[in-house]
């Protein structure tokens, strides 16, 4: 572990290495690897923060399934989790839970806050699924951060010192706006925080590594919020209202990058409505740097921007139809139709960006058979686009179909839909695979319908589930065999809109009666317009 450890820090551009001495020391835990932490803006970011304040040192620990007890420590330092006052957990997919478990136990610390000695470290968490619903791991955590940190986090930390113990440091952030004790939460409301003006701060990489899934990218968040609407969307609910940076701040980060890298990743839910998004491209071009985003709408393009795009060296792009349903366009509010998105693959392979990758999904609400056939079709039609263009360019690159399960998420409209079983995913996955495994040029991925659906289970559940995590941790992973004697069905079927849901009492800001009449417009395969400028409609703003 040790040579591992020094080949990735010599490896990284932007390590911050702080001595120990009378400082806090805080180990913040990506429960899952190096690789898929480092690619994490959210956690770069806080990584950021926590280092800002002199008297506070953070260090990062990578924990997955098949971490053991040596691995579990500090990049920085090579000190093991024990060793720190506060260990903060970085959230944002729900199938971590169990490596939160296992860095905790690795450490030798009682993975139930309720049974920790008050000399062990303080167990903090925060990240997009905390916000969303983080009652299945509350038994676990002393105490989280429910919402957007750049603001509240450094004031935190800069007004606590080495004298607090740990029920002091719970005595005082206790008051703070967005913190959550489970132990000590009675029913009052938790307003989830965000930051009205993003421009007054950059959100960008703050560690540069090749052995990050964009290797060597200096990653920049152009946007936050999405303005579009689709209602299966967490972080499009939940980090209402949309908010934009502008051109100069962006083109610093632009600048920055620049100065230890080669490469840049735009980052955001709606990167393709960044009003300037053509010019900036045109900077990075000018700066000779390689440009890649993380997705784009399918009717969102230019010409302009796909020039510069080619230019800039992107090869692939991402687009997300969700469905070849027009129908169940309508019920998730995608807001696209089938003409754009074929004619948004015809013009990208076209100028020359040769390989295209498809998100699909499967197991919507109101999902029918009908559904399934409509989306072979649609991807043949994709198919035959992309091969006319291709053949065109004299070239022909790959188009890759991803087919994920619908996970419902709490906070979203969909929360009262309910999950479909892991039987009717298989089928029609077989049906999907049948008719469109075999057609040239298509590479067909598919998700795991059992994973999906303990993500989903996970995604709405309540304190309750702490049980069903721990097995799970104990039966090494396997889920199947933890879920035998729990009765899930409270959470897998449809729940009806005026339930109490684990979550209610986290406020996001969106009013329910703005959730409930989003969820009958689906039910009815109606659509509703995105977010726009004096709309007042669904609470946030
Ligand atoms: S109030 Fe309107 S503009 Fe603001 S987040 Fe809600 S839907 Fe979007």
């Amino acid at each position: 572990m040790r040579n591992f450890r020094k080949k990735l820090l010599d490896q990284e551009t932007g390590t911050v290495v702080k001595k120990w001495h009378q400082k806090i020391s805080i180990a913040l835990v990506f429960p899952n690897t190096y690789t898929v932490g480092m690619s994490n803006l959210g956690f770069q970011t806080i990584y950021r923060l926590l280092n800002v304040p002199d008297h506070v040192v953070c260090e990062r620990v990578f924990v997955d399934k098949n971490s053991l007890p040596h691995d579990c420590i500090s990049i920085e330092s090579g000190r093991p989790l024990i060793d720190f006052n506060i260990i903060a957990f970085s959230l944002f997919i729900e199938n971590d839970y169990i490596n939160v478990i296992h860095a905790l136990n690795l450490a030798g610390i009682n993975i139930k806050a309720q049974n920790r000695h008050h000399s062990d470290p303080l167990v903090m968490a925060g990240g997009v699924i905390s916000f969303l619903n983080p009652e299945p791991v509350a038994p676990f955590i002393d105490a989280f951060y429910i919402g957007e940190a750049e603001h509240v986090l450094p004031q935190i930390f800069e007004q606590i010192d080495l004298t607090y113990t740990k029920a002091k440091i719970l005595d005082f952030i206790e008051s703070w706006v967005g913190i959550y004790i489970p132990a000590r939460h009675q029913s009052h409301s938790i307003v989830r925080q965000y930051i009205s003006d993003i421009t007054s701060f950059q959100t960008c990489s703050s560690v540069i590594t090749p052995n990050a899934t964009f290797s060597d990218t200096y990653l920049i968040e152009v946007s936050r919020g999405c303005p579009h609407g689709c209602r299966y969307c967490g972080a499009g609910y939940v980090y209402r209202p949309p908010r934009f940076r502008n051109f100069d701040q962006l083109s610093e980060s632009v600048h920055r990058a620049r100065q230890v890298t080669q490469k840049v990743a735009f980052l955001g839910a709606a990167v393709s409505d960044l009003p300037f998004l053509d010019s900036l491209c045109e900077h990075v071009y000018k700066t000779d740097m390689t440009m890649a985003l993380s997705s784009f709408r399918a009717d969102a393009m230019s010409d302009q921007w796909l020039s510069l795009a080619v230019s800039a060296g992107i090869k692939t792009m991402t687009i997300a139809p969700d469905t070849g349903s027009e129908r169940l366009r309508r019920v998730v509010n995608k807001g696209m139709n089938e003409p754009d998105i074929l004619s948004c693959v015809e013009k990208l392979v076209s100028s020359g960006i040769m390989n295209i990758r498809v998100y699909l999904m499967i197991g919507l609400p109101t999902e029918t058979w009908d559904d399934m056939v409509l989306t072979v079709e649609f991807c043949k039609k994709m198919q035959s686009v992309f091969v006319d263009a291709s053949r065109s360019n004299k070239k022909i690159g790959r188009m890759t179909i991803n087919l994920n399960c619908f996970i419902p998420k709490a906070s979203t409209p969909f929360q009262w839909a309910g999950i479909e079983t892991v039987g009717r995913l298989k089928k029609k996955i077989s049906y999907l695979k049948k008719h469109l495994q075999r057609l040239p040029n298509i590479n067909f991925q598919v998700d795991s319908p059992r994973k999906a659906h303990i993500q989903g289970v996970l995604s709405l559940g309540d304190q309750q589930l702490h049980h069903l995590i721990e097995k799970a941790y104990v039966l090494n992973g396997n889920w199947s065999q933890a879920m035998k004697g729990f009765d899930l069905n409270y959470l897998t079927g449809p729940r009806q809109p005026n339930e109490t849901l684990p979550w209610d009492f986290i406020d996001k800001g969106v009013k329910k009666e703005f959730l409930v009449k989003e969820y009958q417009s689906a039910l009815n395969g109606e659509t509703s317009i995105g977010c726009f400028s004096e709309c007042r409609r669904c609470g946030v703003c």
